[in-house]
């Protein structure tokens, strides 16, 4: 999911993937939103943002 990237980090996000186009220092994120996949997870280990670009 392509997300609009902000020129503020999302409050409600903390993100340590430092390597992705959204990620602004001190571990924020700059989308305006993010979409986490699988649907069926059995733990937060399975589960990983959509909204990731490799920079
Ligand atoms: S888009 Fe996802 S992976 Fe990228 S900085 Fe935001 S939360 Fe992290």
């Amino acid at each position: 999911m392509k997300a609009k990237k902000m020129d503020h980090p999302n409050q409600g996000i903390t993100c340590e993937v430092s390597n992705c186009q959204y990620y602004m220092t001190g571990d924020n994120c700059s989308a305006e939103k993010i979409q986490v996949t699988p649907r069926h997870a059995n733990n937060s280990g399975e589960t990983d943002c959509a909204t990731f670009i490799a920079q």
